[in-house]
């Protein structure tokens, strides 16, 4: 299965069961699971396409109760990415709330990366992220963190900062909890959640002063050389200039491909619970006809392509707010991210972050 555009990222959902029940999550329990021939059309759709270096990432629900599929999938996809000569990383994205020795086992023996989705202190974190039975599942996590740092390299995991509406005041004290865990250098994303609740004026204006003070924060660790935290987006943006090409004008494909166990492709989770989800879905794996994608080539001052993730996203106007949140993200990471780069130039603290940044992108 071939396609012409470049595809460096497939999120690859592996089932939307799950044993925590968190309070905004978007996704439908349904129980719907991944057969491997679904997984398997995606990584030949990823493996197959123009571009070197792709990333699979693992999504559910909670991938990792669908071990034996994993098992497959890393196994399969190993084979063709070294046959195709591709620069394979496979990241999972999980509640980390059970591990076991097999699990970390495979883990290690695979390199694989894993994101752990957290909400920070245990307050916060149990409020809204709780076994289905109610118990909330922050005790678990931080235990197992501290397992996983134990086996694994620093840079093979990423701390997922799950970024509310009502917890926008809080993420430098959440953000702080995590850093004063006793586990080496961080690799933090924020998940910024739109499906849930409003984003307010307040809201915003608290995720982004916070934010700017992180960064503040970030910039004076690098130049002082503390034990320092590393941020994936600005990561990303060091290494593939990933947030410059998505505010200037980027093929969609590249990055926002998610893929869901019947095979439907899309470029949004969020949008798959909306009653028009049909618009949103543009296309299936198991056929790869693709609606209005099927010919077109990506070409950077195309007219069709300028508009083209505009077109897209118009069908939905329901998380404008949401989307400023995103916005001051890009912006202020970039901000960051075009400092840091400048003064690598000159000082060698900046120049060493950037290396290792660098190698911290999944
Ligand atoms: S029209 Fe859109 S999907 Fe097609 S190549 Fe251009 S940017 Fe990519």
């Amino acid at each position: 299965m071939k396609i012409n555009k470049k595809i460096s990222k497939i999120k690859l959902t592996l089932t939307t069961n799950c044993n925590l029940a968190c309070n905004y999550c978007f996704v439908k329990k349904t129980n719907e699971r991944t057969s491997f021939d679904v997984a398997k059309k995606s990584i030949d759709l990823l493996l197959n396409s123009p571009g070197n270096e792709k990333l699979l990432s693992l999504y559910g629900g909670e991938p990792l109760l669908m071990f034996s599929l994993i098992k497959q999938i890393v196994a399969y996809s190993q084979k063709l990415a070294s046959k195709n000569k591709k620069k394979l990383t496979i990241s999972i994205c999980t509640n980390l709330t059970f591990i076991n020795e097999e699990i970390k086992k495979f883990i290690k023996e695979n390199s694989l990366k894993i994101t752990i989705s957290v909400v920070g202190i245990a307050k916060d974190h149990n409020k809204f992220r709780s076994f289905i039975n109610g118990v909330g599942s922050h005790q678990k996590v931080i235990e197992n963190i501290k397992e996983i740092f134990k086996i694994l390299p620093a840079e093979n995991i990423g701390i997922s900062f799950v970024v509310l509406p009502e917890l926008s005041s809080r993420l430098l004290d959440n953000i702080q909890y995590i850093n004063n865990l006793e586990i080496s250098n961080k690799n933090i994303n924020f998940e910024i959640i739109q499906d849930y609740k409003e984003w307010d004026k307040n809201s915003i204006e608290n995720f982004k002063n916070s934010y700017k003070k992180i960064s503040q924060k970030l910039l004076r660790s690098i130049s002082q050389k503390k034990k320092t935290t590393y941020f994936n987006i600005i990561n990303w943006e060091l290494e593939k200039k990933a947030i410059s090409q998505k505010l200037g004008n980027s093929c969609p494909f590249e990055y926002l491909l998610e893929i869901y166990p019947s095979g439907d492709i899309a470029f949004s989770p969020f949008l798959l619970n909306k009653k028009n989800k049909k618009d949103f879905i543009i296309g299936n794996v198991k056929e790869l006809k693709l609606k209005r994608y099927n010919n077109c080539q990506y070409i950077k001052n195309d007219k069709k392509c300028q508009k083209c993730q505009q077109i897209y996203f118009q069908k939905n106007k329901s998380f404008d707010n949401a989307n400023k949140v995103k916005m001051y993200y890009d912006i202020i990471s970039l901000a960051t991210a075009r400092i840091i780069q400048e003064k690598g130039k000159s000082e060698k603290s900046f120049k060493n972050y950037i290396t290792e940044a660098k190698k911290r992108c999944f």
